[in-house]
């Protein structure tokens, strides 16, 4: 068996093994190929938001799943996570397409491999590619200051907006 205690507490394992991006507290320990973080509590191996969660707010409910309000599965910040029925998460897994937008303007679910975020921007009819991020938060800055930059082009009033 593969030595898998390399901290003396679970607390002590989740903080070496997070990271700061942006407003997400990002997992960079195992991940599962479903996308999310895997830890050793001291009994067995849990999943980390679900942990990071408990930490914070007590027992999660029997039956009851934690949701990722950030969209990430592999972050573990506290905020970011709130409790769900098993049928409202099944809904939002089952969203009729993938490449919907995501709730933050200019943000896409990126499906085709690689990093998880996409940043389009569409201005003047016309769609302008900006990159692939890690973090929904890192995308959306992305999108915000493609927008401003397009924007500012054409109309410098928009660079205060
Ligand atoms: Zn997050």
């Amino acid at each position: 068996m593969t030595k898998r205690i390399a901290y003396k507490t679970p607390q002590a394992s989740f903080a070496a093994r997070t990271q700061r991006q942006g407003a997400c507290l990002v997992w960079a320990g195992a991940i599962r190929p479903n996308g999310y973080g895997v830890m050793w509590d001291g009994q067995q191996v849990v999943r980390v938001h679900r942990w990071a969660y408990e930490q914070a707010n007590g027992p999660i409910p029997e039956g009851a799943d934690i949701d990722h309000i950030c969209g990430n599965r592999a972050c573990a910040e506290a905020s970011h996570l709130r409790v769900t029925s098993r049928k409202q998460n099944m809904e939002n897994l089952t969203r009729p397409n993938r490449n919907s937008p995501t709730g933050v303007r200019g943000v896409h679910r990126n499906t085709s491999g690689g990093k998880p975020w996409r940043v389009r921007v569409k201005h003047n009819y016309r769609e302008y590619n900006g990159g692939y991020y890690d973090t929904i938060a890192e995308a959306e800055s992305a999108a915000i200051e493609l927008r401003n930059k397009l924007f500012t082009h054409n109309d410098a009033d928009r660079k205060a907006a």
